[in-house]
């Protein structure tokens, strides 16, 4: 019996089980399918504050989940595939391990969706990028493109203008699921070019960092080869939240519900980071709402001692 188990390993997770680990409650995280999370993926962090230098993704992780360790926390690899959260203690089912928490920190995360073309993942941090606000800086002076048509695109091609020479923005279809003022925004943006209806084919990188991308028109097939140094995939994000469906509160695209800080609709059951925020998504906001969700599943021990 655990008096804390936290689903999820990334900078959210992590957060909490410092806070958990230092508040002596010897909590358990659950690695999940991404150990890490987003940050393994990403390279140079540059905006979470303490490194003015910047610092890797994965070497930042890497140093939260020793401090969590330092304090005691205790790490299981596997993915979580069921929950019983219908009483107390809660049940999570790992694989073939089952565990039970008197309580429960969901910070499971959000994956970015990829566009699944051949050797995408590997690109990531070498041209190809699914965060804007990350890595925007690196590409400065230099061509890009946006891959997608919904807000997120339109957003983050504005955003990227200001360090490319020029943002190609490339969408599947003429119509956008954006909305219209962000679509004029974008359209007014000299930098912008709209390439529609374009299919992305391929992500040329001959020397294992990206050089160019090519597109096909999604009419009459024609194709067209793009020079650029990077690509941002804005195509949208998975909550990892399928485990949860009918047990927790959850909004229509799967994000989980907070409300009051961390809390959710079964007592004794938190949640942060990327699982319930598809609107700030940086590791400083996850780390944030994991401190939170740690300190609130303390308060909820401590009045639920008996
Ligand atoms: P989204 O609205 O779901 O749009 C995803 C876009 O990606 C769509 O245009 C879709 O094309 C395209 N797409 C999906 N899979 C694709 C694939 N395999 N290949 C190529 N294109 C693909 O996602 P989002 O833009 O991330 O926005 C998510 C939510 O956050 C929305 O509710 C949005 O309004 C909100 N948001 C708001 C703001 C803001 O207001 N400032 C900023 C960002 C996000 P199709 O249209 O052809 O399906």
């Amino acid at each position: 019996m655990h008096n804390v188990v936290i689903i999820g390993s990334g900078c959210a997770g992590l957060t909490a089980a410092i806070y958990a680990a230092r508040a002596n409650l010897k909590p358990l995280v659950l690695d999940g399918h991404e150990p890490g999370g987003q940050l393994s993926l990403t390279t140079h962090v540059e905006n979470f504050p303490g490194f003015p230098d910047g610092i890797l993704g994965p070497e930042l992780i890497e140093n939260m989940r020793k401090q969590a360790q330092k304090f005691g926390t205790e790490f299981k690899a596997g993915s979580v595939n069921e929950v019983d959260l219908t009483a107390r203690p809660f049940k999570i089912t790992a694989g073939k391990d089952v565990f039970e928490a008197r309580a429960l920190i969901v910070a499971s995360g959000a994956s970015a969706r990829l566009l699944e073309l051949k050797g995408e993942r590997e690109l990531i941090g070498r041209g190809v990028s699914t965060c804007a606000t990350c890595d925007g800086y690196f590409f400065r002076g230099k061509p890009i493109a946006v891959v997608g048509g919904g807000d997120s695109a339109m957003e983050e091609a504005n955003f990227l203008s200001r360090y490319a020479t020029k943002v190609y923005l490339i969408h599947r279809r003429n119509e956008f699921r954006a909305s219209k003022i962000m679509i004029d925004r974008a359209r007014a943006n000299p930098k912008i070019e709209f390439v529609t209806p374009y299919i992305v084919q391929e992500i040329k990188a001959p020397a294992g960092l990206v050089t160019a991308v090519r597109a096909e028109h999604a009419v009459t097939g024609e194709s067209r080869q793009i020079e650029l140094d990077g690509v941002f995939v804005a195509i949208g994000h998975i909550p990892n939240s399928t485990a949860f469906r009918g047990k927790l509160d959850m909004d229509h695209n799967g994000y989980l519900i907070a409300r009051h800080g961390s809390l959710t609709s079964v007592p004794g059951v938190f949640v942060a980071g990327d699982v319930q925020d598809h609107r700030y998504r940086q590791a400083v906001t996850a780390a944030g709402s994991g401190c939170m969700a740690a300190l609130d599943a303390e308060k909820f021990l401590e009045e639920h001692k008996h």
